[in-house]
This record gives C-alpha cells, structure tokens and sequence, in this order.
C-alpha cells in the first residue's frame, strides 16, 4: 500500500486522538501517504477526505474527543452508500484504511472490506470495554478514572447526609465501568448486564447495614442493568425502605470526555503504530488488540460477535469488601 485512510467511528472515546497521530505518523515515517477522513463513514461518503501531515497532529495527544469528529451513518448500511464510499476512497486512490471505533463501526468494515477488497485494520475505540480479543479499548482507562473521581466526590456528601446514592454509569450492554470504578470506590453493591441482581438479597444487605448504622452507602448501577439503570432501582429501593434517604446521580457523557489517562495514550500509540504495520504487512480485516501485553490480530467478525465475560469473583468481592 501506499496511501492510507484513517477515520473514528461511532462513539467517541478519549485517546482517539492519539491513535490518530499515531497513525499518521508511522503512515509518514514509512513513506505513505494517509488522509484523514472526517466523520467516520459520512465522510467516505461525502468525500470530505484530506491528506494529513505531520504538524496536522501537532499537540492532540492529550485532547479528547477525536480530530476527525465521528458519527453514525445510516447510508453505511446500504450497498449503495458502501459504493460510494468506495468510489470516493479510489479517486483518491486509498488502498487500505485504519477504523478506529466499535463493534457497530468494525461491522461496518467488515461488511465494506469483503465487498470492495479494501484492507480494514480496526483498532478498538470504546470506553466500554466489550470488545472481545482485547484487554484494553482506548478511552476505557480514562472513563472509568472519570468516573472514580466522580463517585469518590458523591461519597463524600453521601457521608455528610447519611445518604444512599445509587449512581449510575455508562454500559448498555457492557459492566465494565459500573464493575471497575464500583470496585475502586467501595461500592455496597454493583448491577450490571452481565449478572443476575437478587433484588431481595440487595434490599436484605441495605436493611442489615441500616441496623447497624452502616449508612454512607453507594450503589453503582450500569445504564444497561436488568432493571433499565439508576432511577428504576431507586424506584425499589424507595418502595422497600422508604426510610432511607435515597438519592441518584447519572453521571452520563462526563464519561466519554477529557484527557487521555496515560494508558489510554499509550494504548492508542502501540495500536496506531501497529494498524500501520499490519497494513504494510498485508494484513487484512483483523481488529488489533493486545492481550497479555502482547499485540493480537482477531478477524473483524468474531471482534464483532463475541463478547468478554465479566469475572464472577469480581461480583463475590465486592460483596465481601463491602461488608
Ligand atoms: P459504540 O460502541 O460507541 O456504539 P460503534 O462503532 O459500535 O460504537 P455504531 O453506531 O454501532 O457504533 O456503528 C457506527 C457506524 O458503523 C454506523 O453508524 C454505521 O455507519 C456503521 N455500521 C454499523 N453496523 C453496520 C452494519 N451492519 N452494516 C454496515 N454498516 C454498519
């Protein structure tokens, strides 16, 4: 190959940016042209697609959001729209692309890749974390630091008041964010897609603290739990034990902005780099991801498909360390 298109897709997430620059530079340190594409497939579309240099991805390392703005994009999902987006990628004679989003946007892909013989590397975008062939997607780390931060400061009113807060993070389908900062804030009880909640089990452990004047309490549901998130298990909670000074707090998209955490950076840099390289190696249709430290080619379909299992241990500790 020897031009090259980059693009964010779908959902932002922090550290896009930097998988961007990455990106463009190994592209131009290996002699390729790369072009950035503005707005995931609508800009494939549109051909709104121009050549990147290297001061293009001056100072961005550290900013969030993506430089090459995302979207979804309904055409996509037609013939006729793949088309044309094909046919615009050739007049600018593209011959492998980096897509830098989730499972929606590597569907996508994979869809486009088969049908046209473009090359497609995705690299994985989403601060959920439900990417299987990976233990890391950009902009996780930096999320769920965002909201550690952010429960530790509802702890702290929630301790003044004798409050319980039942606060909910973002996670549709995915608990990852709901688990880890539960975990890393001392949450009384986490709810997540991936698990039964025993509704009677959680009102029992609410009812046993509140005896024992345990009362500084946090519940961390995630949007996508059983129950539909955090204003629906209040609902209950409320019903069961009126007594209790019950509050919620959605934390929503503070989750998806800001400052690359460190590993989200470097995340973004090993995979950029790695995009680049799997292209000129002629690799073709693979998401990249690292596992055990070390870089790991999934085929963009089973990326797609497959999910990661939360680690029921984690659910037992929780409830062990809460106690
Ligand atoms: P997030 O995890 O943040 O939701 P995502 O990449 O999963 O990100 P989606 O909105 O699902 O986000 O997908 C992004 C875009 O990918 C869609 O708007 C559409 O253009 C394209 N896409 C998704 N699924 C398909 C499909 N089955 N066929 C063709 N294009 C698709």
């Amino acid at each position: 190959v020897t031009k090259i298109g980059v693009l964010t897709s779908g959902g932002d997430s922090p550290g896009m940016n930097a998988a961007i620059r990455a990106v463009v530079r190994t592209g131009l340190y290996n002699n390729l042209e790369v072009f950035g594409i503005t707005r995931g497939y609508m800009g494939m579309i549109d051909d709104d697609i121009v050549p990147m240099h290297s001061r293009s991805v001056a100072n961005i390392i550290q900013r969030g959001g993506t430089i090459l703005k995302s979207a979804r994009c309904k055409e996509f999902y037609e013939f006729e729209g793949r088309k044309k987006a094909y046919e615009n990628l050739r007049k600018h004679g593209i011959e492998g692309l980096v897509v830098i989003g989730g499972d929606g946007s590597f569907r996508g892909a994979q869809k486009f890749a088969t049908e046209f013989d473009i090359p497609c590397i995705g690299l994985p975008g989403t601060i959920d974390k439900d990417m299987a062939g990976t233990d890391f997607t950009i902009g996780f780390d930096t999320a769920v630091n965002t909201a550690v931060e952010a429960i530790d400061k509802i702890r702290d009113t929630a301790d003044a008041h004798d409050r319980l807060f039942i606060i909910e993070v973002m996670g549709r389908d995915s608990g990852y964010i709901a688990l880890h900062s539960g975990i890393a804030t001392g949450a009384e009880n986490i709810l997540i897609p991936e698990a039964k909640t025993n509704i009677e089990d959680l009102i029992a452990s609410l009812e046993d603290k509140q005896r024992r004047k345990k009362l500084v309490n946090l519940i961390v549901v995630a949007e996508g739990d059983e129950f539909g998130g955090a204003e629906e298990v209040a609902k209950v909670v409320r019903q069961r034990l009126p007594d209790m000074d019950t509050r919620v707090c959605i934390l929503g998209h503070i989750q998806r902005g800001g400052s690359p955490s460190c590993i989200d950076r470097l995340v973004a840099s090993r995979l950029g780099y790695a995009a680049v390289e799997a292209l000129m190696e002629g690799r073709h249709n693979v998401m990249i991801g690292i596992i055990n430290n070390k870089l790991h080619y999934t085929p963009l379909d089973l990326a797609v498909k497959a999910k990661q299992k939360i680690d029921k241990e984690w659910l037992k500790i929780v409830k062990i360390l809460a106690s």
